[in-house]
């Protein structure tokens, strides 16, 4: 604790997940101190800050965002927002990237955490001290360098960290034989940017998750040849002009053929990689034990806290979910747990818990490497957190327009962010297509009665 008895808290990342950390802990100055929030870019933003370059920034880090230039939003406004904090009214559902970085913009100015945001400046190491008297016995040294000239170190106590350092910037290639013998051009999304280059080329995109489905569309508007090569049930829904499904690549020849798994091959001039990412947490220290194997971050309670180290949290890591309303219940749920009015369990109880929900996921036959994609579960992981920590859930429409999206995207992919939602009440809204023609919902709202519900 401080000296004024507050907690400290410091904060990893300015991005959406660290700037909702950060708003939500200046909301309570009756029991946090002002957070420190460490910034290792100059922007808040994170991936939302599009950066034409790729490779390295100046000062020979490596660039973090993912983002590429004509992106717009896969999940419409209505509900991709944070919850106390809308997008401005006139824009349409699916909204440009640069909207979203000046949505952010406005959060920070709303929230007023512009002063609290340390930029410049990369958490180099976060390690854990017993401390008589710290928040469940511990605290925790953070040692920070200032990112331009990598000059200042400097070390600063806290009673607890909350790790926002974004998951999308460290891409990951599956394992392929004979990949180093391709020799056309070889790259992950992580360096897509622009159509343009690709005008008229071969491409295999391997892997079919919203980036890969976005870019093969964006691939077809400049007349390439697409070949989407992937592991799951082949796609219904009409394609772009130009791409074609293949299952997933198994091989690369020895004359820089690709192999497919149902035998056959091909040799594209692009073989581009839409495989995702790697958890990276090169800060954090090894004693902490946390450990990310095949895609999985464990052990973590709940998805956030590491049972050994309950004043950590390790922020956003589940995949396939809203990101903004995760991060707004996450952050109040971590307030609960450091206040106290959400009590963990014990060491034991909370490893015991991590252990049967892991082997109950594995039950149903979902593979390590999936056990952190939510998906639909994930209204039921936020409801959770927040009867836990005593505060107010989603609205009861977020649900049910969300996954009518994801309905509508699986129907049309090409079309989808045409479409407009209007929220009309606590639980309806409506969705009208371009031409303003009113849309049938795909899926009905469930009539559940949510306590704390405004
Ligand atoms: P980030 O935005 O990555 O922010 C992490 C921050 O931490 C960065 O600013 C980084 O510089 C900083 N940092 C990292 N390491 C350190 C360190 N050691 N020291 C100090 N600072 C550090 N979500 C949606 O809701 N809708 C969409 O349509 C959507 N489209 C997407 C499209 C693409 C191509 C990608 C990649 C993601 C998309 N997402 C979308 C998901 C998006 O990542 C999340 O919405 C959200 O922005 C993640 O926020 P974050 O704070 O977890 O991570």
């Amino acid at each position: 604790m401080s000296g004024l008895g507050k907690l400290r808290v410091a904060v990893i990342g300015a991005g959406a997940a660290g700037l909702c950390a950060a708003r939500h802990l200046l909301s309570r100055p009756d029991t946090f101190a002002p957070p420190v929030v460490y910034e290792l870019t100059k922007n808040i933003g994170g991936t939302w800050v599009y950066e034409e370059r790729v490779g390295f920034y100046d000062n020979g880090l490596p660039i973090h965002s993912s983002m590429y230039r004509d992106l717009r939003t896969n999940i419409p406004k209505e509900v991709m927002s944070f919850p106390d904090f809308p997008f401005a009214k006139h824009l349409p559902s699916f909204v440009h990237h640069t909207e979203v970085r000046k949505y952010l913009e406005q959060y920070c100015d709303h929230f007023r955490l512009w002063d609290h945001i340390q930029f410049g400046t990369s958490v180099a190491s976060v390690t854990p001290e017993d401390v008589k008297g710290g928040w469940n016995g511990l605290a925790w040294n953070v040692n920070s360098n200032n990112s331009v000239d990598h000059s200042k170190s400097t070390t600063e106590r806290f009673d607890a960290v909350m790790v926002c350092n974004g998951h999308f910037y460290d891409p990951y290639i599956p394992p392929i034989p004979g990949l180093e013998k391709f020799k056309g051009t070889l790259m992950h999304s992580h360096d897509y940017r622009t159509a343009e280059p690709f005008a008229g080329k071969s491409v295999v995109l391997l892997g079919a998750g919203l980036s890969g489905l976005d870019i093969a569309m964006e691939l077809s508007n400049v007349e390439a040849q697409v070949i989407l090569s992937h592991g799951q049930q082949p796609l219904t829904c009409p394609l772009p002009l130009g791409v074609q499904q293949a299952p997933p690549v198994t091989s690369v020849l020895d004359d820089g053929t690709l192999e497919f798994k149902n035998g056959e091959r091909t040799k594209p001039e692009v073989f581009l990689f839409c495989t995702g990412y790697n958890f990276t947490f090169p800060f954090l220290d090894k004693k902490v034990g946390v450990k990310v194997q095949e895609h999985l971050v464990w052990p973590l309670y709940k998805f956030l806290i590491p049972p050994a180290y309950p004043s950590l949290f390790i922020v956003g890591i589940c995949r396939a979910i809203c990101p903004f309303p995760h991060f707004h219940i996450q952050s109040q749920f971590m307030l609960s747990v450091l206040d106290g009015s959400f009590r963990l369990p014990s060491r034991e109880e909370m490893e015991k818990d991590i252990e049967l929900d892991i082997a109950a996921r594995r039950a149903r036959g979902i593979s390590t490497r999936h056990i952190l994609k939510l998906d639909s579960e994930q209204w039921a992981y936020n409801d959770e957190l927040a009867r836990l920590g005593g505060f107010k859930p989603l609205p009861c429409y977020w649900s049910n327009l969300y996954e009518s999206n994801k309905v509508f995207r699986a129907r049309d992919m090409l079309n989808y962010k045409t479409y407009n939602y209007s929220v009309l009440d606590n639980m309806e809204w409506k969705v009208h297509d371009l031409h303003g023609q009113q849309l049938q919902k795909p899926l009905a709202v469930k009539k559940q009665i949510q306590m704390n519900t405004s």
